[in-house]
Protein backbone atom coordinates (compact mmCIF):
# COMPACT_ATOMS: atom_id res chain seq x y z
CA UNK A 1 0.00 0.00 0.00
CA UNK A 2 2.71 2.54 1.08
CA UNK A 3 3.70 3.09 -2.82
CA UNK A 4 -0.29 4.02 -3.57
CA UNK A 5 0.18 6.16 -0.20
CA UNK A 6 3.42 7.92 -2.05
CA UNK A 7 1.38 8.38 -5.70
CA UNK A 8 -1.24 9.71 -3.71
CA UNK A 9 0.69 11.96 -1.81
CA UNK A 10 2.40 13.14 -4.92
CA UNK A 11 -0.70 14.13 -7.01
CA UNK A 12 -2.24 15.64 -3.80
CA UNK A 13 0.77 18.21 -3.48
CA UNK A 14 0.29 18.13 -7.52
CA UNK A 15 -3.21 19.92 -7.15
CA UNK A 16 -1.97 22.50 -4.35
CA UNK A 17 -3.74 20.38 -1.57
CA UNK A 18 -2.35 19.97 2.10
CA UNK A 19 -4.51 17.11 2.43
CA UNK A 20 -7.48 15.15 1.00
CA UNK A 21 -10.55 13.90 2.47
CA UNK A 22 -10.83 10.08 1.03
CA UNK A 23 -14.88 9.53 0.95
CA UNK A 24 -15.28 7.45 -2.18
CA UNK A 25 -15.12 4.07 -0.98
CA UNK A 26 -12.87 2.82 -3.74
CA UNK A 27 -10.38 4.74 -3.20
CA UNK A 28 -10.37 4.30 0.49
CA UNK A 29 -10.40 0.27 -0.12
CA UNK A 30 -7.18 1.45 -2.66
CA UNK A 31 -5.03 3.59 -0.35
CA UNK A 32 -5.82 1.90 2.92
CA UNK A 33 -7.16 -2.08 1.99
CA UNK A 34 -9.90 -1.88 4.22
CA UNK A 35 -12.99 -2.96 2.74
CA UNK A 36 -15.63 -1.71 4.63
CA UNK A 37 -18.33 0.10 3.38
CA UNK A 38 -18.02 3.01 5.92
CA UNK A 39 -15.14 5.51 6.64
CA UNK A 40 -13.17 8.94 5.92
CA UNK A 41 -9.57 8.71 4.88
CA UNK A 42 -7.66 11.83 5.32
CA UNK A 43 -3.78 11.82 3.73
CA UNK A 44 -1.38 14.53 3.77
CA UNK A 45 2.07 14.48 3.69
CA UNK A 46 2.68 13.01 7.22
CA UNK A 47 -0.14 11.45 8.21
CA UNK A 48 -2.94 8.89 7.03
CA UNK A 49 -5.83 8.58 8.99
CA UNK A 50 -9.25 6.71 8.80
CA UNK A 51 -11.98 7.01 10.53
CA UNK A 52 -15.02 4.11 10.60
CA UNK A 53 -17.52 3.11 13.08
CA UNK A 54 -17.91 0.20 15.70
CA UNK A 55 -19.05 -2.25 13.45
CA UNK A 56 -15.67 -2.06 11.55
CA UNK A 57 -13.50 -1.42 14.43
CA UNK A 58 -12.09 -5.22 14.48
CA UNK A 59 -11.79 -5.31 10.58
CA UNK A 60 -10.18 -2.45 10.26
CA UNK A 61 -6.98 -2.95 12.17
CA UNK A 62 -6.06 -5.76 10.14
CA UNK A 63 -6.72 -4.45 7.13
CA UNK A 64 -5.29 -0.81 7.41
CA UNK A 65 -2.01 -1.07 9.17
CA UNK A 66 -0.44 1.97 7.68
CA UNK A 67 -3.44 4.01 8.60
CA UNK A 68 -3.89 5.55 12.41
CA UNK A 69 -7.31 4.71 13.64
CA UNK A 70 -10.03 7.31 14.70
CA UNK A 71 -13.21 5.66 15.93
CA UNK A 72 -16.52 7.28 15.00
CA UNK A 73 -18.64 7.80 17.84
CA UNK A 74 -21.61 10.15 17.87
CA UNK A 75 -22.30 13.07 15.93
CA UNK A 76 -19.94 14.08 13.07
CA UNK A 77 -19.38 16.97 15.25
CA UNK A 78 -18.04 14.92 18.06
CA UNK A 79 -15.38 12.80 15.93
CA UNK A 80 -14.51 15.10 12.74
CA UNK A 81 -12.97 18.05 14.60
CA UNK A 82 -10.00 15.20 15.90
CA UNK A 83 -9.88 13.88 12.50
CA UNK A 84 -8.62 17.17 10.69
CA UNK A 85 -7.23 19.85 13.26
CA UNK A 86 -3.68 18.97 12.81
CA UNK A 87 -4.47 20.40 9.25
CA UNK A 88 -5.94 24.07 10.93
CA UNK A 89 -5.42 26.87 8.61
CA UNK A 90 -4.34 24.49 5.72
CA UNK A 91 -5.99 23.20 2.34
CA UNK A 92 -8.23 19.90 2.46
CA UNK A 93 -9.10 19.04 -0.55
CA UNK A 94 -12.67 17.15 -0.72
CA UNK A 95 -13.77 14.51 -3.53
CA UNK A 96 -16.89 16.41 -5.27
CA UNK A 97 -18.23 13.45 -7.47
CA UNK A 98 -18.46 11.65 -3.66
CA UNK A 99 -19.97 13.85 -1.81
CA UNK A 100 -23.35 14.25 -1.51
CA UNK A 101 -25.07 18.25 -0.98
CA UNK A 102 -26.34 17.19 1.79
CA UNK A 103 -23.09 15.88 3.38
CA UNK A 104 -20.75 18.41 2.25
CA UNK A 105 -23.35 21.13 3.71
CA UNK A 106 -22.56 18.97 7.43
CA UNK A 107 -19.06 18.79 6.49
CA UNK A 108 -19.20 22.77 6.03
CA UNK A 109 -20.98 23.06 9.18
CA UNK A 110 -18.69 20.86 11.51
CA UNK A 111 -15.80 22.81 10.15
CA UNK A 112 -17.05 26.15 10.74
CA UNK A 113 -18.24 25.09 14.68
CA UNK A 114 -14.34 24.32 14.89
CA UNK A 115 -11.95 27.18 16.66
CA UNK A 116 -10.55 29.09 13.71
CA UNK A 117 -7.09 28.01 14.54
CA UNK A 118 -7.83 24.46 13.83
CA UNK A 119 -10.03 24.61 11.15
CA UNK A 120 -8.56 23.67 7.99
CA UNK A 121 -9.95 25.49 4.40
CA UNK A 122 -12.08 22.64 2.79
CA UNK A 123 -11.52 22.89 -1.19
CA UNK A 124 -13.18 21.28 -3.96
CA UNK A 125 -11.58 18.38 -6.14
CA UNK A 126 -11.98 16.09 -8.18
CA UNK A 127 -10.25 12.66 -9.70
CA UNK A 128 -7.34 13.16 -7.90
CA UNK A 129 -6.99 9.39 -6.14
CA UNK A 130 -8.90 7.71 -9.61
CA UNK A 131 -5.84 9.09 -11.91
CA UNK A 132 -3.37 7.22 -9.82
CA UNK A 133 -5.59 4.39 -9.89
CA UNK A 134 -5.48 4.01 -13.59
CA UNK A 135 -1.79 2.85 -13.61
CA UNK A 136 -1.90 -0.43 -12.05
CA UNK A 137 0.76 -2.29 -9.71
CA UNK A 138 1.67 -5.66 -10.20
CA UNK A 139 -0.96 -7.01 -7.03
CA UNK A 140 -3.81 -5.60 -9.14
CA UNK A 141 -2.61 -7.01 -12.14
CA UNK A 142 -2.52 -10.53 -11.06
CA UNK A 143 -5.75 -9.63 -9.65
CA UNK A 144 -7.19 -8.32 -13.04
CA UNK A 145 -5.86 -11.19 -14.71
CA UNK A 146 -7.31 -13.89 -12.59
CA UNK A 147 -10.51 -12.05 -13.20
CA UNK A 148 -10.31 -12.44 -16.63
CA UNK A 149 -9.69 -16.28 -16.90
CA UNK A 150 -12.56 -16.71 -14.11
CA UNK A 151 -14.39 -14.79 -16.94
CA UNK A 152 -13.31 -16.67 -19.56
CA UNK A 153 -13.97 -19.88 -17.68
CA UNK A 154 -18.06 -19.01 -16.95
CA UNK A 155 -18.14 -17.25 -20.44
CA UNK A 156 -16.76 -20.99 -22.32
CA UNK A 157 -18.81 -23.39 -20.21
CA UNK A 158 -21.74 -21.55 -21.39
CA UNK A 159 -21.21 -21.23 -24.97
CA UNK A 160 -20.94 -24.77 -24.92
CA UNK A 161 -23.98 -25.66 -23.78
CA UNK A 162 -26.44 -22.77 -24.66
CA UNK A 163 -28.99 -23.58 -27.11
CA UNK A 164 -31.90 -22.24 -29.01
CA UNK A 165 -34.54 -21.89 -26.55
CA UNK A 166 -33.04 -21.16 -23.76
CA UNK A 167 -34.08 -17.45 -22.32
CA UNK A 168 -31.59 -14.65 -22.27
CA UNK A 169 -32.19 -14.38 -18.36
CA UNK A 170 -31.12 -18.39 -18.05
CA UNK A 171 -27.83 -17.37 -20.24
CA UNK A 172 -27.25 -14.59 -17.71
CA UNK A 173 -27.89 -17.11 -14.77
CA UNK A 174 -25.74 -20.16 -16.22
CA UNK A 175 -22.48 -17.40 -16.47
CA UNK A 176 -23.33 -16.03 -13.34
CA UNK A 177 -23.61 -19.28 -11.36
CA UNK A 178 -20.58 -20.70 -13.18
CA UNK A 179 -18.55 -17.48 -11.70
CA UNK A 180 -19.80 -18.02 -8.12
CA UNK A 181 -19.35 -21.37 -7.89
CA UNK A 182 -15.52 -21.16 -9.10
CA UNK A 183 -14.74 -18.27 -7.33
CA UNK A 184 -16.10 -15.21 -8.04
CA UNK A 185 -17.04 -12.65 -5.02
CA UNK A 186 -20.03 -11.00 -7.55
CA UNK A 187 -20.45 -10.19 -10.99
CA UNK A 188 -18.94 -6.98 -12.11
CA UNK A 189 -21.88 -5.84 -13.48
CA UNK A 190 -25.74 -7.25 -14.61
CA UNK A 191 -25.30 -9.66 -16.98
CA UNK A 192 -26.12 -8.63 -20.59
CA UNK A 193 -27.70 -11.02 -23.13
CA UNK A 194 -29.11 -9.48 -26.25
CA UNK A 195 -30.89 -11.74 -28.79
CA UNK A 196 -31.32 -10.81 -32.52
CA UNK A 197 -32.57 -7.14 -32.50
CA UNK A 198 -32.88 -6.42 -28.40
CA UNK A 199 -28.92 -6.90 -29.05
CA UNK A 200 -29.04 -3.38 -30.94
CA UNK A 201 -29.12 -1.64 -27.37
CA UNK A 202 -25.86 -2.01 -26.21
CA UNK A 203 -26.99 -2.57 -23.10
CA UNK A 204 -29.60 -4.83 -23.43
CA UNK A 205 -30.45 -6.49 -20.05
CA UNK A 206 -31.71 -10.21 -20.55
CA UNK A 207 -35.40 -11.34 -20.79
CA UNK A 208 -37.56 -14.37 -20.86
CA UNK A 209 -37.26 -14.66 -24.35
CA UNK A 210 -36.09 -17.74 -25.99
CA UNK A 211 -33.07 -17.31 -28.71
CA UNK A 212 -33.52 -17.96 -31.65
CA UNK A 213 -30.72 -19.79 -33.95
CA UNK A 214 -28.85 -17.79 -36.72
CA UNK A 215 -29.42 -14.31 -34.88
CA UNK A 216 -26.90 -12.57 -33.05
CA UNK A 217 -26.42 -12.78 -29.89
CA UNK A 218 -24.42 -10.13 -27.36
CA UNK A 219 -23.44 -11.37 -24.08
CA UNK A 220 -21.55 -9.01 -22.06
CA UNK A 221 -20.05 -10.14 -18.60
CA UNK A 222 -17.87 -9.97 -16.13
CA UNK A 223 -16.41 -11.00 -12.33
CA UNK A 224 -15.16 -9.84 -9.30
CA UNK A 225 -11.99 -11.62 -7.88
CA UNK A 226 -10.11 -9.92 -4.98
CA UNK A 227 -12.27 -7.10 -5.65
CA UNK A 228 -11.06 -6.32 -9.02
CA UNK A 229 -13.85 -6.50 -12.24
CA UNK A 230 -13.14 -8.44 -15.24
CA UNK A 231 -15.20 -7.09 -18.43
CA UNK A 232 -15.78 -9.06 -22.02
CA UNK A 233 -17.99 -9.30 -24.33
CA UNK A 234 -18.53 -12.06 -27.27
CA UNK A 235 -20.97 -11.89 -30.28
CA UNK A 236 -22.47 -15.63 -30.76
CA UNK A 237 -25.07 -17.44 -33.08
CA UNK A 238 -26.48 -20.45 -32.59
CA UNK A 239 -26.86 -22.32 -35.80
CA UNK A 240 -25.33 -20.77 -38.92
CA UNK A 241 -25.21 -17.05 -39.40
CA UNK A 242 -26.69 -15.21 -42.33
CA UNK A 243 -24.72 -12.59 -45.05
CA UNK A 244 -25.31 -9.48 -42.52
CA UNK A 245 -24.09 -11.62 -39.69
CA UNK A 246 -20.74 -12.30 -41.57
CA UNK A 247 -19.99 -9.21 -43.00
CA UNK A 248 -21.09 -7.14 -40.06
CA UNK A 249 -19.44 -9.57 -37.53
CA UNK A 250 -16.09 -8.89 -39.70
CA UNK A 251 -16.20 -5.36 -39.61
CA UNK A 252 -16.44 -5.30 -35.52
CA UNK A 253 -13.61 -8.03 -35.39
CA UNK A 254 -11.28 -6.19 -37.71
CA UNK A 255 -11.67 -2.82 -35.72
CA UNK A 256 -11.21 -4.84 -32.82
CA UNK A 257 -8.07 -6.62 -33.78
CA UNK A 258 -6.58 -3.67 -35.22
CA UNK A 259 -7.46 -1.39 -32.19
CA UNK A 260 -5.20 -3.53 -30.14
CA UNK A 261 -2.88 -4.63 -32.51
CA UNK A 262 -1.97 -1.05 -32.36
CA UNK A 263 -2.91 1.23 -29.89
CA UNK A 264 0.16 2.03 -27.98
CA UNK A 265 1.07 4.33 -24.61
CA UNK A 266 1.32 7.76 -25.07
CA UNK A 267 -1.97 7.91 -27.79
CA UNK A 268 -4.98 10.02 -26.38
CA UNK A 269 -8.11 8.10 -25.63
CA UNK A 270 -9.40 9.73 -28.77
CA UNK A 271 -6.71 8.44 -30.74
CA UNK A 272 -7.13 4.70 -29.57
CA UNK A 273 -10.79 5.16 -30.40
CA UNK A 274 -9.94 6.61 -33.90
CA UNK A 275 -8.18 3.45 -34.67
CA UNK A 276 -11.27 1.19 -34.73
CA UNK A 277 -13.82 4.46 -35.79
CA UNK A 278 -12.07 4.29 -39.03
CA UNK A 279 -12.27 0.71 -40.00
CA UNK A 280 -15.95 1.07 -38.62
CA UNK A 281 -16.68 4.67 -40.73
CA UNK A 282 -15.15 2.99 -43.48
CA UNK A 283 -17.35 0.13 -43.82
CA UNK A 284 -20.31 2.66 -43.90
CA UNK A 285 -21.52 1.74 -40.48
CA UNK A 286 -19.84 4.75 -39.19
CA UNK A 287 -22.97 5.61 -37.37
CA UNK A 288 -23.79 2.79 -36.07
CA UNK A 289 -20.70 2.60 -33.70
CA UNK A 290 -22.14 5.25 -31.11
CA UNK A 291 -20.00 4.54 -28.21
CA UNK A 292 -16.56 4.92 -27.33
CA UNK A 293 -13.62 1.94 -27.42
CA UNK A 294 -13.22 1.51 -24.01
CA UNK A 295 -12.08 2.32 -20.10
CA UNK A 296 -10.26 1.75 -17.95
CA UNK A 297 -11.20 -1.64 -15.58
CA UNK A 298 -10.03 -2.34 -12.16
CA UNK A 299 -11.77 -2.15 -8.55
CA UNK A 300 -14.65 -0.25 -10.27
CA UNK A 301 -15.91 -1.77 -13.48
CA UNK A 302 -15.19 1.70 -15.25
CA UNK A 303 -12.36 3.76 -14.81
CA UNK A 304 -9.96 6.23 -15.78
CA UNK A 305 -8.65 6.53 -18.83
CA UNK A 306 -11.90 6.33 -21.39
CA UNK A 307 -10.79 5.78 -24.88
CA UNK A 308 -13.33 7.86 -26.78
CA UNK A 309 -14.02 10.15 -29.42
CA UNK A 310 -13.37 13.10 -27.32
CA UNK A 311 -11.02 11.83 -24.97
CA UNK A 312 -7.71 13.63 -24.15
CA UNK A 313 -6.85 10.82 -21.32
CA UNK A 314 -3.18 10.17 -21.94
CA UNK A 315 -2.61 6.07 -22.33
CA UNK A 316 0.68 4.83 -20.24
CA UNK A 317 2.02 1.51 -19.20
CA UNK A 318 0.13 0.03 -16.47
CA UNK A 319 -3.22 1.17 -17.45
CA UNK A 320 -5.66 -1.72 -17.73
CA UNK A 321 -8.15 -0.99 -20.30
CA UNK A 322 -10.65 -2.42 -22.39
CA UNK A 323 -11.42 -2.90 -26.33
CA UNK A 324 -14.73 -3.12 -27.44
CA UNK A 325 -16.00 -1.45 -30.49
CA UNK A 326 -19.68 -2.55 -32.13
CA UNK A 327 -21.88 -2.03 -34.79
CA UNK A 328 -25.55 -2.22 -33.86
CA UNK A 329 -28.44 -2.24 -36.42
CA UNK A 330 -31.76 -1.48 -34.64
CA UNK A 331 -34.42 -3.99 -35.93
CA UNK A 332 -31.51 -6.20 -36.88
CA UNK A 333 -29.07 -6.69 -33.80
CA UNK A 334 -25.98 -5.85 -32.37
CA UNK A 335 -22.29 -7.00 -32.79
CA UNK A 336 -20.01 -5.86 -30.31
CA UNK A 337 -15.99 -7.84 -29.14
CA UNK A 338 -14.89 -6.83 -26.20
CA UNK A 339 -11.43 -7.50 -24.62
CA UNK A 340 -9.76 -6.68 -21.39
CA UNK A 341 -5.59 -6.20 -21.23
CA UNK A 342 -2.29 -4.13 -20.01
CA UNK A 343 -0.83 -1.93 -21.70
CA UNK A 344 2.92 -2.84 -21.48
CA UNK A 345 6.44 -2.07 -23.36
CA UNK A 346 4.08 0.58 -24.94
CA UNK A 347 1.89 -2.04 -26.41
CA UNK A 348 -1.24 -4.00 -25.42
CA UNK A 349 -1.01 -7.03 -23.85
CA UNK A 350 -4.88 -8.97 -23.89
CA UNK A 351 -5.71 -11.00 -20.90
CA UNK A 352 -8.89 -12.35 -22.27
CA UNK A 353 -8.55 -16.24 -23.28
CA UNK A 354 -12.78 -16.52 -24.50
CA UNK A 355 -12.54 -17.65 -28.34
CA UNK A 356 -13.90 -15.64 -30.74
CA UNK A 357 -16.18 -16.75 -33.94
CA UNK A 358 -13.91 -16.74 -37.36
CA UNK A 359 -16.20 -16.57 -39.99
CA UNK A 360 -15.56 -19.01 -42.74
CA UNK A 361 -13.09 -18.49 -45.29
CA UNK A 362 -12.07 -15.19 -43.11
ZN1 LIG B 1 -18.33 -5.14 -21.16
ZN1 LIG C 1 -16.51 -2.55 -21.08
Amino acid sequence: MSDRLTRARAAIEEAGLDALLVTNPYNRRYLSGFTGTSGWLVVSADDALLATDFRYWEQVGSQAPEFTLYKQEGAQAEWLPGLVEALGGRKLGFEAAHMSVAAHKQLRDTLAAMPAPKRPALVQSEGLVEQVRAVKDAEELDALERAVLLGDEAFNDVAGRVQPGWSELRVAWEIEKYAREHGAEAMSFATIVGGGPWGAMPHAYPREMPLEAGRPIVIDMGVIVDGYCSDMTRTIVLGEPDAKFQEVYDIVLTAQETAEATVESGMTGGQAHMIAQNIISEAGYGDRFGHGLGHGVGLEIHEHPRLGRTSEDVLADGMVITVEPGIYLPGWGGIRIEDMGVLENGRFRNFTTAPKLRMVGA
